[in-house]
């Protein structure tokens, strides 16, 4: 490699690691679940986005290898050339059920999802107005799309609503916000953006990824929670609480057929494997057969937040799986983390530029899958540490 970019490569790194940005991998031998094996230590696990722990659930596991004995490992192609299975189709009817739409459509990921929606329906003249904690891939979808992008406050009416009023177009505009934030664990209020989306005549998309499996009737996600239906575009992932991979957008026939047309994420990526789609099908169904689970995920997210806060941590409010526990400093919310994985806990930090300066946290998320007890190690576990670093009251955010 010329000296040239080496040096860039090398500079930059530097800059990262002065800013104390510096990301390493951590590696798992074996799946995500409750007592996880990590780097060899067997940790309580309270980071994982398999919030039903359907990851491990047995029927989940029996669908991906049934359909990769009828189908193979790969699925060969794009949709729209050799990639398009029957699995494929079963699995967006039961998407589209679950979700109470006319119609679904798979893509690779949740992150491909937004980028191919958005950058296939906006382009110049258009204006896109996202919340300012939206998801990196919302911001990569905007960009990409070369609409104009006005940031509204987080979760803020007023703000969205000046937006609108003052930014003017001829062409398309759309409203996109993430359903449950992924830090913040808080939900968009739905019904009160939809209102502004039909006063404006705005486009609404949400990004549901870790909303659906987790909140509202059977976990069907943040518009259910709300009692919200018509939602123009939603999108959501088969990664986090349906515990396979995989993105979807749910909406209108009309909707999905222009995607098939027109979303390059779609069109010119080879198809999900059919482990995958095996996968997330008997997950999709396993979820609308078995409510207790999405209960017990629901219980035992009351209940972590509620033993957070009478120990005296400052932990965001919320009714979803993810239970932000601020911290601040950067280099404070590090040694939290390392103090908890000393003690046999796994809860990375999350720190700028994921999040606001000043804002760093442990972002803890439960699962299904947590029994009572563990909750309770985890909490003790937490205040000891908190104890240890004299932080033991949280930083009000
Ligand atoms: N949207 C949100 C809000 C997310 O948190 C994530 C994953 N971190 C994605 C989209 C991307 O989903 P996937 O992992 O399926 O690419």
């Amino acid at each position: 490699m010329d000296e040239v970019y080496e040096t860039f490569f090398a500079n930059e790194l530097k800059r990262i690691e002065k800013n104390q940005q510096t990301r390493v991998l951590r590696t798992f031998h074996g799946p995500n679940k409750a007592y996880a094996n990590i780097e060899g230590k067997e940790s309580l696990l309270f980071s994982s986005n398999h919030y039903l722990g359907l990851g491990t659930d047995k029927d989940v596991q029996k669908g991906a290898i049934d359909a990769i004995e009828q189908y193979g490992a790969g699925s060969g192609g794009s949709r729209l050339t050799t990639g398009n299975s029957l699995l494929h189709q079963q699995l967006e009817e039961a998407i589209a059920k679950f979700k109470g739409t006319e119609n679904a459509l798979l893509f690779s990921s949740g992150f491909l999802a937004n980028v191919g929606v958005i950058s296939s329906i906006m382009g110049k003249g258009d204006i896109i107005f996202s919340d300012e904690y939206n998801h990196a891939s919302i911001i990569d979808g905007c960009r990409l799309s070369k609409a104009r992008t006005v940031i509204y406050k987080h979760c803020d009416l007023q703000s969205l609503e000046t937006a609108l009023q003052t930014e003017k177009t001829d062409g398309k505009k759309l409203i996109v916000t993430d359903g449950v934030f992924s830090m913040d664990g808080d939900v968009a209020p739905l019904r009160e953006i939809q209102l502004i989306a039909r006063k404006y005549g705005a486009l609404l998309m949400v990004d549901d990824a870790h909303g659906t499996g987790v909140i509202g009737n059977h976990g069907k996600g943040s518009a259910n929670y709300f009692g919200v239906e018509n939602i123009d575009i939603t999108v959501g992932t088969l990664s986090k609480a349906i515990g396979a991979e995989g993105g979807f957008v749910a909406g209108s026939n009309l909707l999905i057929h222009y995607l098939k047309n027109r979303a390059r994420t779609f069109i010119f990526q080879t198809s999900l494997s059919p482990g995958v789609v095996g996968a997330a099908l008997a997950a999709i169904q396993k979820i609308e057969s078995t409510p207790q689970i999405v209960e017990k995920l629901q219980w035992n997210s009351a209940y972590m937040r509620r033993r957070l806060r009478e120990e005296g941590f400052h932990v965001l409010e919320g009714v979803t799986a993810i239970i932000p526990l601020i911290i601040g400093k950067a280099e404070e919310a590090l040694q939290f983390s390392k103090l908890l994985e000393e003690e046999g806990v796994f809860a990375p930090a999350i720190r700028p530029p994921t999040v606001p300066e000043g804002t760093s946290r442990i972002r803890i998320t439960v699962m299904a899958t947590h029994t009572k007890e563990q909750i309770e190690q985890v909490v003790q576990i937490f205040v000891q540490a908190a104890k240890k670093m004299k932080l033991y009251r949280t930083i009000p955010r």
